[in-house]
């Protein structure tokens, strides 16, 4: 273990017996010594409530926004790109969608929505809240900052298969990415927090009695960790839950590294969903209302448009419209 850890202002961190009142979010990597096995945990709690705040999600969506926040911290870490990732679920009962945006240095923000005057119970699972159905899907979305020209997005979309995020995520990342990976999840309103154990592939030219120490290594681990439950992921801090579950294990860790919260909305950007909306609907809503109250999703920023506003939008497309047509015209 690194004998201090320092905050993002260079400041040392509180001392251990105030660990319990003043929690930094952080992700810790690590690996276990001499295997092919990687380790990550993560604890969520400033981001969290700040995703929160704004909204008063019932419990059961907590749980499973929660989960989603400290699983899309824990595989983006891992990204060997700079840019966003965007996991989703798209439900078909009453939560319509649920979507967590991490990017490559663990910024992250989340919204769910839910369906108009939906009444969910204190007690259901992932399977009734988005797999009512049968017809929820999981959507994992990589986007790279620096694009290639015409590279789109790679995104990966899978049936909601399973009952619980974790096992959505596990059974994903050996369909999409061949990756044997474990996950521990919980969260309530105060904290999110998760535990991953991913098999590294194996190198080329590795013998057989190394890929069957590599089989045992992740036996074992998987197994050691597998005896965490969901009561004590919430309870306890990541640096006991590493000690706990694996002192009998030679770990090497890496420096922590500290998720917060940051909505990437900007004016601009709402202003071009108005654009994708087009003019008629924009025309028509704003002789409605008057104008546009726009609130974003994910940080609760508002953005209003009046119809001066409006029509400057469309007025700059067109005569970028009319420049592109005027160029394009043959004679
Ligand atoms: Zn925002």
């Amino acid at each position: 273990m690194p004998p201090a850890r320092r905050n993002r202002a260079g400041h040392f961190a509180m001392p251990p017996w105030h660990a319990e009142l003043r929690m930094m979010d952080t992700l810790q990597r690590f690996i276990f010594e001499n295997t092919a096995v990687r380790g990550e945990l993560v604890e969520i709690s400033d981001t969290w409530k700040q995703i929160q705040a704004r909204r008063d999600y019932p419990a059961p969506v907590k749980k499973l926004l929660g989960e989603m926040l400290a699983a899309a911290a824990l595989l983006s870490a891992n990204l060997k790109f700079k840019g966003m990732m965007v996991m989703q679920m798209h439900g078909d009962g009453p939560v319509k969608l649920l979507v967590v945006e991490c990017d490559s240095d663990l910024r992250l923000r989340a919204t769910a929505k839910l369906g108009h005057d939906v009444k969910i119970p204190e007690d259901v699972g992932l399977a009734q809240l988005v797999n009512a159905h049968g017809r929820g899907r999981f959507v994992i979305t990589l986007d790279p900052t620096d694009k290639l020209p015409g590279q789109q997005p790679y995104q990966g979309i899978v049936p909601l298969d399973g009952d619980s995020v974790a096992v959505v995520i596990e059974n994903y990342m050996l369909r999409s990415e061949q990756l044997d990976t474990k996950l521990w999840l919980a969260a309530d309103a105060h904290v999110s927090r998760g535990l991953l154990l991913q098999k590294l592939p194996q190198e080329g030219g590795v013998g057989t009695h190394a890929a069957e120490d590599d089989a045992e290594a992740w036996n074992r681990t998987v197994m050691l960790a597998s005896t965490v439950r969901t009561q004590e992921l919430l309870s306890t801090d990541i640096n006991t839950l590493m000690h706990r579950l694996f002192w009998e294990e030679t770990i090497r860790v890496f420096e922590p590294r500290h998720p917060s919260f940051h909505c990437s909305c900007t004016r601009e950007k709402v202003a071009n969903m108005l654009k994708m909306l087009g003019k008629p609907e924009v025309d028509s809503a704003i002789e409605e209302l008057g104008k546009l109250s726009i609130n974003c999703d994910f940080c609760g920023q508002y953005y209003e448009f009046d119809a001066v506003d409006c029509a400057q939008l469309f007025a700059i497309e067109n005569t970028s419209d009319a420049i592109q047509a005027a160029g394009t015209v043959r004679h």
